[in-house]
């Protein structure tokens, strides 16, 4: 029995705008039981919801008789690590929440809270075996569209703790609006939500964004789409080469498992932006669409290293086997509510 060789457990949350998922880890990486709900279902708030999937977990995982050891959480939004605060999640619908206290008091278990970018960042470089001293971006394709600097090997966080919202560059002036308020963002074009939407108000049927990336051999209304969508993250991430100047751009989140339709895609595109110098390599996650969860176990369970992370994504991917309807990693987030589907 796992439970009987493993009974110290770690719980794992991914807080998104679309889907809150729970795991419970074992101190070799198997995952123990998982959990993934609606952030918008029965519950009547995010943090409503947040409390029942927990509930359940935290309750299975102690009738299972593991010792749950601590708690690692990660948000969308402006995050205070330190203080483990959400400062601001217009998609949750969160506003200066003592995420950590609130868990930690409930649960009795020291919890870690992090912003989801940054956490899935340092998981995917633990994951590659070390952490890299240099120019790094990060940049989870999810729901929404966000990234985690890294400047001469430093985890940026900003002065408010929202270094990375490549989501809400404006590659458009006057385009489409975003749920930030703004019109013409990134993510207004290239974030999963906004790709099918999009499509859809094209007359398309997809159901998927999967379907969308299939479907553009013969169908012209998912290559514009597409197009549009790699068109405005090839500017967002021009802006940012300008500026970081970055040896290594890394896409993670579950639209990175899309193939050359995107990483190709993304890198002519970006060729022909950047007249002044070559394009930074391009690589996809290495923890596929699974950054989000992953970075939440990392919070805590400090002793994970490439064998650990390995079974992580073994055991996460069994119930994955192609690109998931909802990416798993929500990187847009400023606001990125949508609507709830299972
Ligand atoms: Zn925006």
């Amino acid at each position: 029995m796992i439970a009987a060789d493993h009974p110290d457990v770690y719980i794992a949350v991914d807080i998104g705008g679309t889907t809150i998922k729970a795991i419970t880890v074992g101190g070799n990486g198997r995952i123990l039981a998982r959990r993934v709900e609606p952030t918008f279902g029965h519950a009547s708030t995010a943090l409503a919801s947040v409390l029942s999937v927990l509930d359940d977990v935290l309750g299975d995982a102690r009738r299972a008789g593991h010792r749950p050891q601590a708690m690692g959480v990660c948000a969308p939004g402006t995050v205070d690590a330190e203080r483990g605060v959400v400062t601001f999640a217009a998609n949750l619908g969160w506003q200066d929440l003592s995420l950590a206290s609130t868990l930690s008091s409930r649960y009795a278990l020291p919890v870690r809270v992090d912003h989801d970018a940054r956490a899935a960042a340092s998981a995917e470089f633990r994951g590659r075996g070390a952490f890299p001293n240099s120019d790094v971006l990060f940049v989870p394709l999810g729901t929404g569209v966000s990234a985690a600097v890294i400047s001469a090997g430093t985890l940026a966080r900003g002065a408010t703790g929202s270094a990375g919202e490549l989501g809400h560059v404006i590659v458009r002036p006057g385009g489409e609006p975003c749920l930030c308020g703004q019109s013409g963002c990134v993510e207004a074009y290239a974030g999963a939500t906004s790709i099918l939407r999009r499509y859809r108000a094209g007359g398309g049927t997809a159901e998927s964004v999967q379907e969308i990336a299939e479907g553009i051999p013969d169908d012209d209304l998912a290559a514009t789409v597409w197009n549009d969508a790699v068109d405005a993250l090839a500017h967002g991430l021009h802006g940012a080469i300008a500026v970081l100047d970055p040896g290594l751009i890394v896409l993670g989140g579950g639209l990175s498992q899309a193939g050359d339709v995107l990483v190709g895609a993304l890198r002519a595109r970006l060729q022909e932006l950047l007249t002044w110098r070559p394009v930074p390599e391009i690589a996809v996650s290495v923890l596929a669409s699974f950054g989000g969860i992953i970075g939440a176990t990392l919070l805590v369970a400090d002793h994970f290293a490439e064998d650990e992370i390995r079974t992580l994504i073994h055991d996460l991917a069994d119930e994955h086997t192609s690109l998931p309807v909802q990416p798993s990693v929500d990187g847009g987030s400023i606001g990125t509510r949508t609507p709830t589907r299972r």
